[in-house]
This record gives C-alpha cells, sequence and structure tokens, in this order.
C-alpha cells in the first residue's frame, strides 16, 4: 500500500509541477511518519523515501536511532525550548521557529554540540487562534533578530494552512506566504536564504505547489489515516 500512495504522490507532484512550469526537482517530498510504525518507515525508505517529518521531540529520535542513517530527519511540530537540546544535531531541518527565545536555545545548544543549525520560520498565515506562528507583519523583524545568532542559519518560511474541504481555499495563503519570502528576500539579509518554502500538506499540496512550495509534508497520502490513543 505504502509503495502504491508514495507513487501516486510523486506522480501527482510531477504533474503539479507540470502545470505550472516549475522543475520537478524543485519540490521535494517531506514523508510525515508521526504516530506510525518504523516497520511502515522501512518501507517508505526500500521505496525511495530519505526525508521524513515527526512533530513530537521524543518520536524523532527513536526513530532517528531505529532508522538507516541516510535519512534526513525534519521537525515539524511545535518545538519546547527544554527539549531543543535532544535534537539540534539529529533534525536536519527544524520548520517550527516562531519565537527568539527558541531561536536563542537552539543557537547555545548548536554551540555546545558545535554545529550548525538550519531552520525555517513558521509563520501564521491565516491568523488562526489555534495555530503556532509568527504573524506576517513580524517575520521580517524576528528574522533580523534571529540572524544575528551564531550557529544558526535561516532557509526559509514554513506554514501550517487551515483544514479545509476545498484546498482551493487555501490558495491565498500560499501565495501570501510566496509573497512574503519574495520580500525578505530582498533585503538581502546577511545569513538568511529564502531558497525553502515548506508548505501543503495531504489535502492540498498541489495547490502549494502551483504556489511556490519546495517542501511538501504529506503523511496520511503516504501511510494512511493516524490513529491517536483516546
Ligand atoms: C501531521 C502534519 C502534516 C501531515 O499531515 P497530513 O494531512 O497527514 O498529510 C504536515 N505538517 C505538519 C506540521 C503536521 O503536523
Amino acid at each position: 500500500m505504502i509503495k502504491e500512495n508514495l507513487d501516486n504522490v510523486l506522480q501527482n507532484i510531477a504533474s503539479s509541477c507540470k502545470n505550472v512550469n516549475r522543475n520537478t526537482q524543485e519540490v521535494k517530498l517531506i514523508a510525515v511518519s508521526k504516530t506510525k510504525p518504523v516497520s511502515m518507515l522501512m518501507e517508505a525508505y526500500n521505496n525511495g523515501c530519505r526525508e521524513f517529518g515527526e512533530n513530537k521531540v521524543q518520536e524523532l529520535v527513536e526513530k532517528y536511532d531505529a532508522m538507516p542513517k541516510d535519512i534526513k530527519w525534519h521537525m515539524i511540530g511545535h518545538l519546547q525550548r527544554n527539549k531543543v537540546k535532544y535534537i539540534v544535531d539529529k533534525a536536519a531541518l527544524i520548520h517550527s521557529v516562531d519565537s527568539l527565545k527558541l531561536a536563542e536555545e537552539i543557537s547555545r545548544e548548536a554551540i555546545k554540540k558545535q554545529v550548525d543549525v538550519s531552520i525555517l520560520i513558521e509563520v501564521n498565515i491565516a491568523g488562526e487562534n489555534t495555530k503556532f506562528g509568527v504573524t506576517p507583519t513580524e517575520t521580517e523583524r524576528l528574522v533580523r533578530e534571529i540572524a544575528a545568532l551564531p550557529n544558526i542559519y535561516i532557509k526559509g518560511l514554513m506554514a501550517i494552512a487551515p483544514y479545509v474541504v476545498n484546498p482551493e481555499e487555501n490558495r491565498q495563503y500560499f501565495a501570501h506566504l510566496k509573497q512574503l519570502s519574495v520580500d525578505i528576500n530582498r533585503k538581502n539579509i546577511d545569513n538568511v536564504s529564502m531558497n525553502v518554502l515548506s508548505m501543503g500538506m495531504t489535502g492540498d499540496y498541489l495547490v502549494a505547489i502551483e504556489e511556490g512550495a519546495t517542501y511538501v509534508r504529506v503523511g496520511t497520502g503516504i501511510f494512511g489515516e493516524r490513529q491517536y490513543p483516546v
């Protein structure tokens, strides 16, 4: 099942790229494996997946230890400062940085472990109360503050769009995030690049690609529905 799902997602990505004349290589797939067992991750791995996304520190660390070492791990969930130390040297990219305090902690731990950490700024692009992320208007200021810290590098922006039935409703938000990254890129801030746009999930990744996503984060579309313990 995972192989068929993966083939399907990769085909969809390719045709979405074609629709808007983008090179398929510009869009990378993160297999979001939260709550799923290592056996399922291995199946995805054996079918070519090398980038996985997790939203909990402990789960990321456990799977990091259990899985082959040529995988890029993406921390896509809200990150508490007291857990930063467990993942600074394990996550290839932390997508969910939305405050200076969190960035300072990442910088401190990165210095201790003598690593450089790549991050994205999480933007609350639709202004939802229930979501983490910095507001679009505060994003540039936060980027400038974080850019001055050692051992931490901003690579772009990330957003989680609202849950909608019709993905077209999220096009405006994806377009807004893209525009924000273009605007910030024009400022040529030292140590900041805006090459990465992490947006789009199972329900809306095709629209996100049409609006400029470079990473799409797909869970259900690869691994099936998640069952959370009650
Ligand atoms: C769970 C999750 C996803 C994947 O969601 P699906 O709808 O299952 O594709 C993507 N991004 C984040 C931040 C998530 O927490």
